[in-house]
């Protein structure tokens, strides 16, 4: 076969940044002509702020604490002795910074250090400020991608970026663009999901929205985890990863590259190892492709104390210097957390262990940053600014629609719903009532701020009679109020059950579901199925809402129940959005971006498998998953025809033009999202089965048709040979339009590719 080769190598700067770029440049270099080996480390150092210190610990003495890792956060540093090291100049970052207020004692006490270099302080603001009291939370990353409404995505970030600016903090921990094929894995709702195509555009959107053109309301973004940490062994969090190169160049690397290309400025190393080799000090991963590859120019911080761990867990260190000395000559810049950096750092560059060179690299990037941002100018935060930005109306109702777009109707039997002219409703379940909605990454949010799913439901449904049973909320010990909750039902029109898992961070309950929080099994813990199957019998007009942050399963609850919808966890204002989609006011539209699948077994079956996966199928379950990558339901139906190629012949650097088109059927107007899916029929190395090449969400009024048009770049048909060459080989390719990744509605047409 004849390949064609391409060179990745095609960034170019543009004039305007190269001019602002080189300003920056020399003032960074004039700031470090005047500065000590020890100040120059000292910006590489990043602390926890106090605050959050001082809440952690609080919550440590509580019962049922999960957080153990986060004990003896600094031992032996007193309060004032970190002050002192921000007053020394000894400090450069924050995370964790409590709020505007502490945000802008932190910064004055920088302001007193000799060279006066304002601090950078970064957040785990994944969906919204939400770690931040007061803020707009919008569903977590696995909700938005479910949207698949790339610009509704960019203006979630760029939302974001305000509140967070505003409180003075510069920087997010976030977009994480790992790809999450293991449900297992508690860490999947905080993902765009299962597909690298999908992980990628989503993850550019967000860091565009996020850093803009580094504005006053723009903050810095972050590529994490670099790399492949969704796919643990074992489903745990942070357990070896061990995988091909060509796997990883398909897969886990290109959300990355993709985030390179589109100019984020931070990356964070990943906690596990990669091949027997820990992120952390992987100079391949962290030198070699990140930067000479691929041309990255900013900066690399560690995760949390995983420099440490390199000694302390993975044992490839033999001890703390050293374990610095290897993460730091593979390309870490900055140290997360904690206090034994700085000095065995420096005295390792006394040593010519590491190289000042790469202290200078480092250094220079992380001011570049605070120059940037601005921070040299406008280092304090406007606190009245700020409480006028945290959940205006503006950002209010952006976390509506994006809770609108993002639930996903997975089954309505008899088409229970919409659920029209019932007088009476029951709502109950673990997660009917409470800020489980709200996701991970999430301290307490005011009451008034949140709509639970019971409080959604009893304002839109208002001429009806809405009540509330309290089946108990623990997921982990529950107390089984399944028989009365049945006796209950009997009486009303409809019943909705919201059951799921529990990511808060703030309760001291159980954690069912989040970082460290992995499952061996996917299905409903406690009393829930139960809770279902009673209420079931008693009143079949019954409706199990999901509220989760990570696909659960049971085949029973899709076998039986009517209607079935999969919120996730849609935020703030995800009780009035799924109320107004149970009372047909919204209609559905939300589609599966990871694969729900029928049991612990089928992982990790994502919908782009290879050919022979399912050669023999299993024995004791169906091979299908209970509902598919790219599936959802709406109230309207949408028929696909007239699949047409303009070009069914490609030469070399020709897109593929197509179209085709979509009606809506049904008496609803909606959105549907059209998926274009792509197979390379004979190739040199196997080949998925189909690959999501593209897609455009729509909206479509009863009775419109419209013809949905796709051009497909011609590197697009490529993938990493046998020499890991990336090419594209000449050849027939099936392309396959619809919408959902199943082949049964798939309409397709051959192309091929010529010499
Ligand atoms: C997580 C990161 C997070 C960091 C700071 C780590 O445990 O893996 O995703 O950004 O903590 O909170």
């Amino acid at each position: 076969l004849i390949v064609f080769l391409f060179s990745c190598n095609t960034k170019e700067e543009s004039g305007n940044n190269s001019l602002r770029e080189q300003e920056i440049t020399h003032k960074v270099d004039e700031l470090m002509s005047q500065m000590t080996l020890e100040e120059k480390i000292g910006q590489m150092c990043q602390y926890v702020a106090i605050e959050h210190i001082r809440e952690t610990k609080k919550r440590m003495n509580g019962k049922n604490l999960i957080e153990d890792d986060q004990a003896g956060m600094y031992p032996g540093l007193s309060t004032d002795e970190l002050k002192q090291l921000i007053r020394d100049g000894k400090i450069g970052s924050f995370l964790h910074v409590k709020d505007a207020k502490e945000a802008n004692e932190l910064q004055k006490l920088a302001l007193q250090s000799r060279l006066k270099i304002p601090l950078l302080i970064g957040i785990d603001a994944i969906h919204g400020h939400a770690l931040i009291k007061g803020s707009t939370v919008y569903p977590t990353q696995l909700g938005l991608s479910a949207t698949w409404d790339d610009d509704l995505v960019y203006r979630v970030a760029k939302a974001t970026a305000k509140e967070v600016r505003s409180t003075g903090m510069h920087w997010t921990f976030s977009p994480n663009v790992d790809v999450a094929r293991d449900a297992r894995w508690g860490r999947s709702g905080e993902t765009f999901g299962e597909d690298p195509q999908m992980v990628s555009r989503m993850g550019v959107a967000f860091t565009k929205g996020y850093q803009g053109d580094f504005g006053k309301d723009n903050i810095l973004a972050c590529a994490k985890h670099f790399i492949a940490g969704s796919e643990p062994v074992n489903g745990t969090n942070a357990a070896p990863m061990d995988v091909s190169e060509h796997q990883l160049r398909e897969i886990w690397l290109p959300p990355y590259e993709a985030q390179v290309e589109a100019g984020v400025y931070t990356f964070m190393a990943a906690h596990n190892e990669l091949n027997g080799v820990p992120c952390h000090g992987n100079e391949w991963l962290l030198t070699d492709v990140l930067r000479n590859e691929w041309g990255f120019k900013g900066f690399v911080v560690s995760d949390w104390m995983d420099i440490e761990r390199l000694y302390q867990t993975q044992k490839v260190a033999a001890s703390q210097e050293e374990a610095i000395k290897m993460s730091v000559n593979a390309g870490m810049d900055m140290h997360m957390h904690g206090p034994d950096f700085l000095v065995p750092l420096a005295e390792l560059v006394r040593k010519k262990e590491v190289p000042e060179a790469r202290i200078n690299e480092a250094c220079h990037a992380i001011l570049k940053a605070k120059f940037m941002v601005g921070l040299f100018d406008e280092p304090l935060a406007d606190i009245e600014r700020s409480k006028a930005i945290l959940f205006n109306d503006e950002h209010r109702h952006l976390a509506l629609e994006a809770a609108r777009k993002s639930i996903i109707l997975l089954e309505n039997k008899n088409n229970l719903l919409p659920l029209k002219g019932v007088k009476s409703i029951l709502v109950t379940g673990p997660n009917a009532a409470n800020h489980r909605l709200l996701g991970d990454w999430t301290l307490p949010q005011p009451e008034e701020n949140v709509v639970t799913p019971y409080e959604g439901i009893n304002e839109v449904f208002n001429n009806a009679k809405v009540d509330y049973f309290d089946s108990g909320e623990s997921l982990l010990n529950p107390v089984d109020r399944t028989a009365e909750a049945a006796q209950k039902a009997k009486a009303y029109d409809a019943v909705v059950i919201v059951v799921g898992s529990n990511s808060l961070r703030y309760e001291n309950s159980e954690k069912t579901c989040g970082e460290n929080i992995d499952r061996a099994n996917i299905n409903l813990l406690g009393t829930q199925l139960k809770l279902v199957q009673k209420v079931y019998q008693a009143n079949p007009n019954t409706v199990v809402v999901l509220v989760n942050g990570r696909p659960l399963s049971e085949p029973w609850i899709k076998e039986n129940i009517p209607a079935v919808l999969e919120a996730w966890e849609p935020g703030a204002m995800g009780g009035i959005a799924l109320a107004e989609i149970l009372a047909g006011k919204v209609n559905p539209s939300g589609k599966l971006t990871m694969t729900i699948p029928y049991s612990v077994g089928q992982i990790t079956q994502a919908y782009n498998y290879k050919p022979m996966h399912f050669f023999h199928k299993y024995r004791d379950e169906p091979w299908q998953p209970l509902w598919e990558f790219g599936y959802g339901l709406s109230y309207t139906t949408f028929d696909y025809s007239n699949l047409l190629v303009t070009n069914k012949v490609i030469s070399i650097n020709e897109a593929v033009k197509l179209s085709i088109d979509v009606e809506n059927r049904g008496n609803m107007d909606g959105d549907e999202i059209v998926q274009l899916y792509i197979r390379d029929n004979y190739s040199s190395v196997t080949r998925p089965v189909k690959e999501l090449t593209d897609y455009k969400r729509i909206s479509l009024k009863t009775g419109e048709k419209r013809t949905v048009e796709f051009e497909i770049p011609f590197n697009k048909l490529g993938f990493y040979n046998r020499n890991m060459k990336y090419v594209v080989e000449p050849g027939e390719f099936t392309l396959m339009v619809g919408g959902s990744s199943n082949d049964k509605g798939l309409l397709r047409e051959t192309i091929n590719v010529q010499n």
